[in-house]
């Protein structure tokens, strides 16, 4: 792990997945905090080292992978965590992932686990999108819906922290079905970073790049073909469990954890949702199960 300095005021830092760190002087902002205790710490080893001084703790969205360090670091520092105003209650109840990924029942105890459940982090400070002074540093929010509904990135001196609006092309085909709630969404987030100019744009899971044309076009390539994908199978009513059977077995992906399963049901939900939502299937029932089917016309 180390601090990879993009210009003078921008950096990020490999922690597992790629936290942002915007300098001004001596005073900084660290963007997302890692998946555990034990990486905040060297984090924060890191930082001071530089003989930097955190003003801030952001947090692009509230999964635990960006989380889980974040009541440690807001603690051991005595500085205002940042999150959009969407993303505020599940980073405040981290118990509401593995509950609404459940289905809105209590989840399985093997769910509560630190992919899905970071510890609690109480957030200070919620952000409006656009160009603001943010604890005397001047960013840009911008909304980057889609993988969850508030996730935001943030820009700064030229670096876009992208958060996981855009996956790098190794971590699409190691996921197969990465984990999206919003499709329409998520489209009109890769449109709106296609035609966005920054110097580096900066994934929390894939290399930075300089221009995102090719990136975005690359995610966007991957959800038309799962979309197609979904309405190939649809051709005949299915369930959501056999629909992301079949669509698991023609990804060749191998389910192991009820938090896999979940997590990748839900994402087949949120393209099940848009399809429905645009017309292309409808809601069938049979013998009593809901099935999904493909619009004839
Ligand atoms: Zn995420």
């Amino acid at each position: 792990m180390d601090i990879h300095f993009l210009s003078k005021e921008t950096a990020y830092i490999d922690a597992g997945v790629n936290l942002g760190l915007i300098c001004s002087g001596e005073k900084s902002i660290l963007i997302d905090a890692g998946i555990e205790v034990s990486v905040a710490k060297k984090v924060l080893k890191l930082i001071n080292e530089k003989n930097l001084k955190l003003s801030g703790l952001i947090l692009t969205h509230a999964h635990a992978d960006h989380t889980g360090g974040a009541a440690y670091i807001k603690n051991s520092l005595n500085i205002p965590v940042i999150s959009s105003f969407q993303e505020k209650p599940f980073i405040e109840h981290p118990h509401l992932e593995p509950f609404y990924l459940f289905g809105g029942a209590t989840p399985l105890k093997t769910m509560e686990n630190k992919f899905l459940q970071a510890p609690p982090c109480s957030v200070d400070i919620c952000l409006e999108p656009g160009k603001q002074d943010l604890l005397g540093f001047a960013v840009d929010v911008i909304p980057l819906p889609g993988h969850t509904p508030g996730q935001i990135g943030i820009a700064y001196e030229g670096t876009l922290y992208l958060a996981d609006a855009l996956f790098a092309p190794e971590i699409l085909a190691k996921h197969g079905l990465p984990y999206f709630v919003d499709i329409g969404a998520v489209l009109h987030t890769l449109g709106k970073l296609s035609e966005s100019s920054y110097d580096f744009y900066v994934p929390s899971h894939g290399s930075v790049v300089e221009n995102p044309v090719e990136l975005t076009l690359v995610n966007k390539k991957f959800l038309e073909e799962l979309l197609d994908m979904v309405l190939g199978h649809l051709k005949e009513p299915h369930t959501t469990t056999e629909l992301l059977g079949k669509i698991l077995r023609e990804k060749n992906i191998t389910i192991n954890n009820p938090s896999s399963f979940y997590l990748m049901q839900a994402s087949l939900q949120a393209l099940l949702s848009y399809l429905v939502n645009t017309g292309k299937i409808n809601v069938v029932y049979c013998d009593n199960l809901l099935c999904w089917h493909r619009n004839q016309s």
